[in-house]
């Protein structure tokens, strides 16, 4: 049965070879399955028709039923734009195509019904649709149900013949030959449990629904079994890295750990901190390698349980390392931990990209004789050249700033694998972290230490200047310190450069010397300027500190109570979370203030709301799952996860939790998936496997 999904496009009758090469070229649809599981984007409801004249009113985008007139071209060059009138009996509305003039005009040009998909945008009194999508209304359709499946197609298959609804007339002889010949790929106890529609019912459903509710369950089925599978191939990988990577066993909690812990530390761990060390103690006294992550918001002190870890390696006899992803941060780890290393007799030292010759060679040396104990420094550390004498735990500090192959880099810098912990103050939303670090065991660190007052964030447009320009001149009155952040426009430094260069003029003249001290930080200064300057301020000789976003990250200076953050719309929420983090990390009450033009997007207003909402990660970071995808979020480099055909990560939680638990549950009763009932799961597996050669994710 397998053979007949497997079966060439071109064999399906009205495909043929042209069409074929289509379908392969445009939507790497090759057999029968790939085209079955090509999903309609949505349906057309053919009951449900909003009147013209409700339109107005409708947040979401809307399906009508009329006709079209008035078509007209207007403007010239890039100004250029194709306006229409859409109407029913209640009323009418102006339509606008920037885009595809040449191949909608003929299209609309037509005394016909259509039916249109669109969202209704406001103009001061003026109402548009722009770019809707529109189709000849064909009642002859209705036959199959209320619901029309729409495919996404485009203008080279349009020209074969397969726009949507030339789609739609082959998928639909293909569920047609389906009967009957469809395999589970799920076991019954498994369908049964989570009460799944059968397969085959449901890739029939989803083409061609014969109403909403069985639509629904049709999408529930399909959603599980792509998460299932998904879930049982980072578990099983989970499962084979941990049984052939045995780790450094260790046992004793010297004096090291008890010394510092006792003696030198500043304050008393938080119940999250305390919890997390736990997790990771247990994992490193278990023989199996540690891969975990530590997620924990801005301020949550991450640095502390990371340093408490590496003491725990040196009791064992190991050396220990930690990455930052920035030569400040870096610079400013190894200040911090050197201060309450020192007086121990912790040998500390930092490596960083900028090191002269003669300060690598020593590192060189005391690295492999064991002399340095704790290296702390950027992704320099990664080099073939840099070798430890016995390197026992590798910390990844801000891990969204590394590369899934640079954690690989790390395994190979002992005989076994050095236990790695990786961490993480942009908070995953769960269903990411499910997936994308599926392979990861997570800790959490999900309260603040005490004393800390919550941010208060504000929103100015750029007319409050003057008010802000006071604002600033009181905190540093009352002894405080301010960040002022300017956007870095990647495509053109020399931009970023001027507007940041434009800010502080005007900031030095506003808070002139020698009353006011001020330090700037760009990406353009060299590492040793950039580390002066950050000093100065850090070290509280500055009042205002003028940057860029190198300082985005970990960077700690608890008088610092204000960051001003430029065209804050052009950042992303995790940016704007992240720069905010810098401040609230002393006693005294902290501000954010977000500055912008008048002109914000819908998107960017939502993200200046949500900012000054809440202060909580997490929060922060669903929003961000919900306005951007999860492709954006986890960048393209691992975007080869997202190749989901049908299941969303941003909105299909619940779906994703119950397949991780079946799979799990699978596994723990028959790691192998060996017993005959899983014979099913056991095929489509290999045969997922076969598809994705590259599934490893860990080089
Ligand atoms: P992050 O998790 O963002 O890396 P840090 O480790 O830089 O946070 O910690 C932020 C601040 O909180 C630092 O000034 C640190 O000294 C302080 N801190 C960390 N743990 C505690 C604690 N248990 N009690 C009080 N302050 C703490
Ligand atoms: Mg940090």
């Amino acid at each position: 049965m397998y053979q007949f999904l497997t079966t060439e496009i071109a064999y399906l009758k009205g495909v043929g070879p042209q069409r074929a090469k289509s379908l392969q070229d445009e939507l790497n649809i090759y057999t029968y399955r790939d085209l079955l599981e090509y999903y309609p984007f949505r349906y057309i409801d053919k009951s449900s028709f909003t009147p013209v004249r409700s339109c107005f009113y409708a947040e979401a985008a809307v399906q009508m039923k009329g006709r079209i007139n008035d078509v007209r071209v207007l403007g010239e060059g890039r100004k250029k734009r194709l306006v229409a009138k859409f109407y029913d009996d209640t009323g009418s509305i102006d339509l606008v195509w920037f885009k595809g003039i040449k191949w909608v005009e003929p299209l609309i040009k037509s005394d016909e019904e259509f039916t249109l998909f669109g969202k209704v945008t406001r103009f001061g009194k003026k109402y548009n649709i722009a770019h809707p999508d529109v189709e000849k209304y064909h009642i002859t359709q209705t036959k199959s149900g209320n619901l029309q499946p729409v495919y996404n197609s485009g203008e080279k298959l349009g020209a074969k013949g397969l726009h949507s609804k030339g789609l739609e007339k082959i998928i639909r002889s293909l569920t047609n030959l389906c009967v009957g010949k469809i395999d589970s790929t799920l076991t019954p106890e498994i369908e049964h449990q989570y009460q799944l529609m059968d397969r085959e019912t449901a890739l029939r459903q989803i083409h061609f629904p014969d109403h909403q509710d069985l639509l629904k369950k049709a999408r529930i089925r399909l959603k599980f079994e792509e998460l299932f599978f998904l879930q049982m191939a980072l578990i099983k990988q989970k499962m084979v890295s941990r049984s052939k990577s045995t780790g450094y066993v260790f046992e004793t909690v010297g004096t090291h750990f008890n010394t510092f812990y006792k003696n030198h530390l500043p304050f008393e761990l938080t119940g999250a901190q305390k919890r997390v060390v736990k997790e990771v103690r247990k994992d490193l006294s278990s023989g199996f390698h540690m891969n975990r992550l530590l997620q924990g918001d801005v301020g949550s002190g991450k640095t502390l349980v990371s340093l408490l870890v590496m003491l725990i390696a040196l009791d064992n006899g190991f050396q220990a390392t930690i990455l930052a992803p920035t030569e400040i941060l870096a610079t400013q780890h190894f200040h911090s931990m050197n201060e309450f290393m020192e007086p121990m007799g912790v040998k500390v030292d930092l490596l960083t990209g900028s090191a002269k010759t003669a300060k690598r060679k020593q590192i060189d040396a005391d690295l492999r004789d064991g002399t340095i104990q704790i290296l702390i420094g950027t992704h320099a550390i990664l080099e073939d050249k840099v070798v430890f004498q016995n390197l026992g735990i590798a910390i990844i500090d801000e891990q969204h700033k590394f590369g899934v192959a640079q954690r690989g880099k790390l395994w190979k810098k002992n005989h076994n694998p050095p236990h790695i912990l990786v961490m993480t103050a942009t908070p995953i939303p769960r269903t990411l972290a499910m997936t994308f670090y599926g392979d990861l065991d997570i800790s959490v660190i999900d309260e603040l230490p005490p004393g800390r007052k919550p941010i208060k964030t504000i929103h100015y447009f750029d007319s409050k200047r003057l008010v802000l320009f006071q604002f600033i001149e009181d905190e540093i009155k009352k002894g405080r310190q301010v960040y002022i952040v300017y956007p870095l426009i990647e495509e053109s430094e020399a931009f970023e450069y001027k507007d940041l260069m434009d800010g502080y003029e005007s900031i030095s003249r506003r808070f002139p010397r020698p009353d006011y001290q001020i330090s700037i930080v760009h990406g353009q200064m060299k590492p040793a300027d950039k580390e002066y300057e950050m000093n100065l301020f850090a070290e509280g000789k500055t009042q205002i500190l003028v940057a860029t976003t190198v300082i985005e990250v970990g960077v700690n200076v608890p008088n610092a109570s204000v960051m001003v953050i430029e065209s804050a719309e052009k950042f992303g929420l995790s940016t704007l979370h992240q720069l905010r983090g810098r401040v609230g990390r002393g006693a005294e009450q902290s501000y954010c203030i977000l500055m912008t033009g008048y002109k914000l997007s819908e998107n960017g207003k939502k993200r200046m709301e949500t900012m000054v909402r809440t202060n909580d990660g997490f929060d922060i970071a669903e929003v961000d799952l919900q306005m951007r995808g999860p492709g954006d979020i986890m960048g393209t480099q691992q975007s080869g996860i997202l190749d989901l055909k049908i299941a969303d990560l941003a909105k299909d939680n619940q779906i994703l939790n119950m397949a991780r638990i079946a799979a799990t549950e699978l596994l723990d009763e028959d790691e192998n998936i060996q017993h005959k009932k899983n014979y099913p799961v056991r095929k489509e597996l290999i045969r997922q496997m076969k598809r994705k050669p590259n599934w490893s994710r860990i080089s």
